[in-house]
């Protein structure tokens, strides 16, 4: 079986999500976070996380291939966060919300326009 590489997932996806908790659109019970966190179940366990970019990846990603992916996307300029292996703090840049218009996402990118 061919091994995921970063370039096999997505940007569109996370950069949504990430976009969805910096705009404070995405809770978690009654707690609204405004940060995109790395951590999320391993296999098929999902108990958690709704901030979780792991939600907008292929399931069963690796951690390690997880934190490259976040790390390609800082490095772009796309998205800030950190990927030493904390809980991540990742956050849409002004970059990161004119990729997802170019990418075609639905009216995201422009906060405050209806
Ligand atoms: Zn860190």
């Amino acid at each position: 079986m061919k091994r995921l590489q970063c370039k096999d997932i997505p940007d569109l996806p996370i950069l949504d999500l990430v976009r969805k908790c910096s705009d404070q659109e995405v809770s978690i019970g009654d707690y609204q976070p405004i940060w995109a966190t790395q951590f999320g179940p391993d296999g098929d366990n999902w108990d958690g996380y709704a901030n979780s970019v792991r939600l907008a990846m292929p399931p069963g990603v690796p951690d390690r291939l997880v934190l490259a992916k976040m790390e390609g996307l800082i490095r772009r300029g796309l998205v800030q966060g950190c990927t030493c292996g904390c809980r991540g703090d990742f956050e849409i840049t002004d970059a990161g919300r004119l990729a997802i218009q170019k990418l075609g996402g639905e009216g995201y990118g422009q906060k405050g326009t209806e």
